[in-house]
């Protein structure tokens, strides 16, 4: 028999100290009704931030649980590492080796604007993540670079990047657009409230998992699908379908109430 020889490099201190401060806040993300934080970039005008925050919401309440959104808006709190939207968009194309266009400007690659959600100082009051951007993203798939993506969303963490670009650029009718950017936020957060599960009917994979009924949280792999799902269920009067329901329905009592803050 080969020898194989795994070698564990001992921990600092310090690095103890952060893995268990990692930790807690992980803890606390996944176990407790830790708020929701949105905010968004400067160039999301002020009629699609808040059909984005209108979708947030939307998924909140569909959820039945009892958080807080937090809405920073566009706010900058200073110039500096963390401190305004922009901050994260521009960190992210500075460190950007990769060019990458696809017909609407340098993409962003939303993994990496992931990372400083990860990272950022403010997470030591954990917090789950909402950033609107209104810039062409893209990601890592498992060949390379996607061609590009609508959004992001860790629904472990939980963290969701979207891009409200190719809807504002393809859709001229504002009304269309901002059900369609409400939708956008509905979705992605339904899927941060872990929608749907894997156990149940009516579902598919198809970038992830996704609902295949009458519902929010359909997969749309283009505008038009996306413009088109939007409209049928206005007119049924249908956010999340009764099988997405009955999965936030059992996701409700999971969580604690937060520890009160020292
Ligand atoms: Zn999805
Ligand atoms: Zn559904």
């Amino acid at each position: 028999m080969k020898e194989v020889s795994i070698r564990f490099l001992p921990l600092t201190p310090e690095q103890e100290v952060l893995n268990r401060e990692m930790t807690r806040r992980q803890e606390l993300r996944s176990n407790y009704l830790v708020p929701i934080y949105f905010m968004h970039t400067k160039n999301v005008p002020s009629a699609e931030a808040q059909a984005a925050l209108a979708g947030v919401t939307d998924a909140l309440l569909a959820s039945g649980q009892n958080r807080k959104i937090v809405n920073f808006g566009s706010q900058a709190f200073g110039q500096g590492p963390y401190l305004n939207p922009e901050w994260y968009v521009e960190e992210t194309l500075k460190k950007q080796k990769l060019q990458k266009v696809a017909g609407y400007g340098q993409q962003l690659i939303a993994n990496n604007v992931m990372q400083h959600f990860y990272q950022e100082p403010w997470q030591k009051q954990p917090h789950w993540e909402v950033f609107v951007l209104n810039r062409d993203l893209t990601a890592w798939g498992r060949d390379g670079l996607l061609n590009y993506i609508f959004g992001l969303t860790n629904s472990e963490f939980a963290a969701s990047i979207q891009s409200i670009t190719r809807i504002m650029s393809e859709i001229p009718t504002e009304d269309l657009r901002k059900a369609m950017i409400r939708r956008l936020l509905r979705h992605e957060v339904g899927h941060m409230f872990k929608l749907p599960h894997s156990n149940r009917p009516n579902i598919e994979i198809k970038l992830g998992l996704h609902c295949t009924n009458i519902c929010t949280m359909r997969q749309g792999m283009s505008i038009t699908e996306w413009a088109k799902q939007t409209i049928e269920e206005a007119k049924r009067g249908i956010h999340f379908c009764e099988d997405c329901q009955r999965d936030l329905a059992q996701e409700r009592n999971r969580f604690n109430p937060l520890p009160s803050q020292r």
